[in-house]
């Protein structure tokens, strides 16, 4: 269960009471604020906090004394020409703050997006829930075989049951063994947990609060929304894309268009471009790419 009937009236108490501001809000993020979006099997992603919204960008770009807001024309065509010139500073005027909950072996790739601000539960203090996050059926694959960072066939019958069972028997021992290895009962060791935790398997759940820019969000969407990334991972990426588009949507809308669904070209590509267009046959070995960037390029060209 991602959050307990306890946890879930903290968050109804939360939206039930609703503060005047004169902070700019959106009214998109205004529906996503404290609500916790389900992830995996034990996890969840939630906005604690946001700062900014589609003109606070302009408002910044415009170094302006009110709201920066020319017409809702202009603010989305100048939002789409910061992120098509890479002109990134306006939105790092935006901020959001989330409470994730998250497999450990998938916080161990977040983590690797050092422009953010981390809190993480302490497993030094508390108790660690008994919580792993065993794989839906259809997301067991085996080994790619073109791809080493990646997944081939789905598994199924036997092959997936035996997998299942294995996780789920490794995950129970080890959190008996921990829950024994902590326990203040009479007659037990009553280990540290600090050092108790340290058997514990990379698919426990662990939580932490985010908070980040909306420029260093993108750069972690645009690297995790992805298709190479790791289906764990990109469950959450994809959660706060829906988010992001609510909260800024002419921002959301230009990375979109400018990032996600762009592509960058080397020089030798764009020449070959030029020489495809002009009627030219033009091959990997008159392009000056190595076979794998004319496979890219040709992966690009032909969609
Ligand atoms: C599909 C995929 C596979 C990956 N595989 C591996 C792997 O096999 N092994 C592995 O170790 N990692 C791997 N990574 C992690 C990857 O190499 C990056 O560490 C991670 O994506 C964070 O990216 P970042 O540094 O751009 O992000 P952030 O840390 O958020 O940084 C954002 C940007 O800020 C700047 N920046 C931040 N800190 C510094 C700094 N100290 N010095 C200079 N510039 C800085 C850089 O421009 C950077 O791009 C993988 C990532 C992906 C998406």
């Amino acid at each position: 269960m991602p959050v307990t009937p306890d946890q879930q009236a903290e968050i109804d108490a939360e939206r039930a009471n609703p503060r005047q501001t004169l902070r700019a809000t959106s009214p998109g993020m205004e529906q996503h604020l404290y609500t916790a979006i389900p992830v995996l099997d034990h996890g969840f992603v939630r906005v604690v906090d946001y700062m900014g919204d589609d003109a606070a960008i302009c408002q910044a770009a415009r170094v302006s004394y009110g709201k920066g807001t020319k017409s809702v024309q202009n603010d989305e065509g100048l939002i789409r020409y910061l992120m098509r010139h890479w002109h990134s500073t306006p939105f790092e005027m935006c901020e959001i703050k989330l409470h994730v909950k998250l497999p450990v072996f998938v916080a161990r790739q977040w983590i690797r997006h050092r422009t953010a601000n981390v809190n993480e539960y302490s497993a030094r203090y508390s108790i660690l829930d008994r919580e792993f996050y065993i794989p839906a059926p259809e997301h067991l694959a085996a080994q790619s075989v073109v791809n080493n960072q990646g997944r081939g066939d789905t598994l199924s019958g036997e092959d997936a049951a035996k997998v299942l069972e294995i996780l789920k028997a490794d995950s129970s021992r080890a959190y008996d063994h921990y829950a024994e290895l902590i326990s203040e009962e009479e007659g037990s060791v009553g280990l540290a947990r600090e050092l108790a935790r340290m058997n514990l398997p990379a698919n426990i759940y662990t939580q932490w609060y985010w908070k980040v820019d909306l420029h260093n969000l993108l750069h972690f969407l645009r690297l995790r929304a992805d298709a190479h990334a790791q289906y764990e991972i990109r469950v959450y990426a994809d959660a706060i894309c829906n988010v992001v588009a609510d909260w800024v949507p002419f921002a959301f809308k230009a990375f979109e268009d400018y990032r996600m669904g762009a592509v960058s070209m080397s020089v030798q590509m764009m020449d070959s471009l030029r020489r495809m267009l002009k009627g030219e046959e033009v091959t990997q070995e008159n392009s000056g790419m190595s076979a794998r960037e004319w496979r890219e390029f040709m992966g690009v060209i032909e969609g």
